[in-house]
């Protein structure tokens, strides 16, 4: 089988996560299953602690914070092993332990990585540390996001904000929301900036929080934007309305936290194929990699199909980061990454549950759980078939005008 070894500078950071996962993750993983809504205190320790690490360099990045590119965009000389690498190898063990919780851990938001994709180096002084959420979705605008209402009206030294958005990861606990919204809807796309939003300002309104069937840990809200006022520069990047560039620089985000999307995939699918390898060895099954599929058991042959599986998605989601940490495009294998670790990560959770039989339905066990969070991995920050309509645009050479 094809394997990559993890980089040597990388494996201590690999190994501290994966005792994170283990000690800290694990043990409160099914308490915040039941406990929707419960502030998962544990992990407030654990941001100091990460934070820490962060600044004194120890760290090359563990979160979704830690995502950057170089400001040209050039690429590196030589191959660099970078904060796009080191960050989704954490994430994977991470969400070896608990997606939700990961998801919850403060200062490690989406709206992070979209700061740290398209901010300008003040504005990363002013919002480093600070944990913020990412706020795309609106009732009418989901997989399209191009069609979102929410406007941005420009007023003295303030934008003022009204819409509405839904489905906010963290947005009740984060301190900061990263607002998509129009400076113009007359002029489309291009007119769609993003915009840094205190969490505690008056015109932003909580509206609830939402129920949900996995990541149960974490929170998700729905606000309205009520003559939301905020100071100019917390416009992201720049104000200029250009058709060629101004929706590709908030799609770029994608470029970089796609793959950490599908390093969240990653991190289940091994947790669901490890506790069923473990599982077949109880019930004496042998699994053989020399062995061809009909020379052993069924089980035996469906479980090494499902790893196969795992591995391609793995092998994509490095690929992925790996080129944006060399500042080569990688919108495709972003989303190619994406589609692959997000359907797999389904995929094998059911595999293992029908494996595990009875013991992998019940509650007694985190296999079901699994198979829960596993879904939205292969919802949010694209479903599945916009990763491959945009996939497809990109072989093809056709406009998202083209194809849709
Ligand atoms: C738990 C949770 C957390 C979330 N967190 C965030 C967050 O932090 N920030 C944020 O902004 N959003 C977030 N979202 C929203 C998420 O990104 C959207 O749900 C997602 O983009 C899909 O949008 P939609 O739900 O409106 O579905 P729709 O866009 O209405 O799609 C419905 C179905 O149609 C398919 N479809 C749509 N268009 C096409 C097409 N052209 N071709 C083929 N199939 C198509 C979709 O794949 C999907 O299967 C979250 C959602 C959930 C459930």
């Amino acid at each position: 089988m094809i394997d990559l070894e993890v980089p040597r500078k990388f494996r201590p950071l690999v190994g501290q996560a994966h005792q994170v996962a283990e000690n800290v993750l694990r043990p409160i993983s099914r308490k915040y299953d039941t406990a929707e809504h419960e502030r998962p205190v544990e992990l407030d320790m654990l941001a100091s602690l990460i934070d820490g690490m962060n600044e004194s360099g120890e760290l090359g990045g563990t979160g979704a914070a830690g995502v950057r590119r170089s400001a040209n965009g050039a690429a590196a000389e030589g191959n660099r092993n970078g904060s796009n690498l080191s960050t989704v190898l954490s994430v994977i063990e991470m969400c070896w332990g608990d997606v939700g919780l990961l998801l919850s851990i403060p200062g490690q938001g989406l709206g992070n990585s979209a700061i740290a994709s398209v901010a300008d180096d003040e504005q990363l002084e002013r919002y480093g540390g600070r944990w913020a959420a990412m706020a795309i979705t609106e009732p009418e605008a989901g997989s399209d996001s191009a069609a979102i209402r929410t406007t941005a009206v420009l007023e003295g030294d303030e934008y003022v904000l009204n819409g509405e958005k839904i489905y906010v990861t963290a947005g009740e606990r984060a301190e900061l929301v990263v607002v998509w919204a129009s400076l113009d809807r007359s002029q489309g796309r291009a007119a769609i900036k993003s915009f840094v939003v205190e969490r505690s300002n008056p015109g932003m309104i909580l509206e609830r929080l939402e129920h949900k069937l996995g990541i149960r840990a974490s929170d998700t809200a729905a606000f309205r934007l009520e003559n939301c006022r905020i100071p100019k520069d917390a416009l992201l990047g720049s104000p200029d309305i250009d058709s060629r560039k101004s929706f590709a620089g908030a799609m770029q985000t994608f470029d970089n936290t796609r793959p950490l999307v599908a390093a969240m995939a990653v991190g289940v699918t091994r947790a669901a194929l490890e506790h069923t390898r473990a599982k077949l060895a109880e019930a004496g099954v042998v699994i053989d990699p020399r062995k061809s599929a009909w020379t052993q058991s069924a089980a035996a042959a469906r479980l090494q199909q499902l790893e196969a599986d795992y591995e391609a998605a793995r092998l994509l989601t490095l690929q992925a980061a790996w080129m944006a940490d060399n500042g080569k495009p990688n919108s495709l294998q972003a989303s190619m990454a994406k589609a692959k670790a997000g359907r797999t990560g389904v995929d094998v959770a059911l595999g293992c549950i029908e494996l595990c039989g009875a013991t992998g339905y019940g509650e007694d066990e985190l296999l079901e759980k699994w198979a829960r969070d596993a879904k939205i991995l292969d919802i949010f920050e694209g479903t599945q078939q916009i990763q491959l309509l945009i996939v497809a645009r990109q072989l093809l050479g056709k406009t998202s005008a083209e194809l849709r």
